[in-house]
């Protein structure tokens, strides 16, 4: 037996046409969907990640702003490029790419965003929401981990989850949506003593840790789904994931490659968040 492979880019590029789909739907009441991408400084790979999402926009039919700022830009200048941009009709989310120059503090900057606009659902607002099961928009890598349970018929409802890994970013958040969506969720981290054991009840496995190839086979329950958004780089220039897919494929019923699971459906999130902020600008249900 060998787990059925959960393609993230297949089932990302089924989200896109459907955002597609329903922003030309809107373009006739002159609706159009549109997102601020702010990157400050020269980091290479924030610079690739804005000019994805800026691809992105172009092809969904997206309006789309890229800010390129300086690293000398001040706090200051950034937050008031943030208050225009909160006030600009013709944008629906506002991303400010992370991590920021060290002399720019990450949560003035976040706070800054206004609820409706922050797509990243990062705002201390969206994330008080989340947990209290109120209209928010969700962080895009979580909300992508639960879209791949649902589309491949693993509905996380009535089983045991267990996450490893607690950030802001993931941990934290994707625990919430599984408890949202009734599974019963375990949270476990660096001191989590006999992480294997804690591992082994689980029905779906959420790994979140920036440990390569931390999850072995005989971690895993026979046909558990193992969902690994690690992705790390090794000495040879290769991406892994958090789990050691060779030794946990033959055991798991389900699992994602890395790359092609959970990477792909991020920048799709961050699309239909942008969407539907523009829906709920414009009223639309
Ligand atoms: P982080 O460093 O902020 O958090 C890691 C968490 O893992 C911490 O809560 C820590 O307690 C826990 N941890 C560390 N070592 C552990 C161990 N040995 N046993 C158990 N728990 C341990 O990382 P993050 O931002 O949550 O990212 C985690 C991974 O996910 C990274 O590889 C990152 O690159 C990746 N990531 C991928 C995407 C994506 O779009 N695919 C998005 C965000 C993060």
């Amino acid at each position: 037996m060998s787990a059925q492979i959960i393609d993230g880019k297949r089932i990302a590029a089924e989200i896109r046409e459907e955002i597609k789909r329903e922003t030309e739907s809107f373009a006739a009441k002159g609706v159009r969907p549109g997102l601020a991408v702010v990157l400050v400084g020269e980091d290479p790979a924030s610079q690739v990640y804005v000019r994805n999402k800026a691809k992105a926009c172009e092809e969904l039919g997206f309006y789309s702003e890229v800010h390129r700022l300086s690293a000398e830009t001040t706090q200051e200048e950034l937050l008031s490029l943030i208050a225009r941009l909160n006030a600009q009709a013709d944008i629906n989310g506002i991303l400010v790419q992370l991590p920021l120059p060290k002399h720019i503090e990450e949560k003035a900057v976040i706070d800054a965003i206004a609820v409706e606009k922050d797509v990243d659902g990062f705002h201390p607002v969206s994330v008080g929401n989340l947990l209290i099961g109120d209209d928010a928009l969700q962080p895009c890598t979580p909300s992508g981990v639960i879209e791949l349970l649902k589309r491949t018929g693993n509905a996380p409802a009535g089983k045991h989850a267990v996450v490893i890994g607690r950030s802001n970013i993931v941990g934290k958040p994707v625990s919430i949506l599984l408890l949202r969506e009734h599974a019963t969720v375990t949270i476990c981290h660096s001191r989590t003593p006999d992480l294997p054991a804690v591992v082994r009840g689980a029905d779906i496995v959420v790994a979140a840790v920036g440990v390569p190839k931390l999850v072995k086979g005989d971690w895993v329950k026979p046909g558990a789904v193992v969902i690994d958004v690690g992705v790390n780089r090794l000495p040879d220039g290769k991406l892994c994931g958090d789990v050691d897919y060779e030794d946990v494929a033959p055991v798991a019923g389900w699992i994602t490659p890395v790359p092609g699971g959970v990477g792909p459906m991020t920048i799709t999130m961050l699309m239909l968040n942008t969407l539907n902020s523009a829906k709920a600008a414009h009223g639309i249900a």
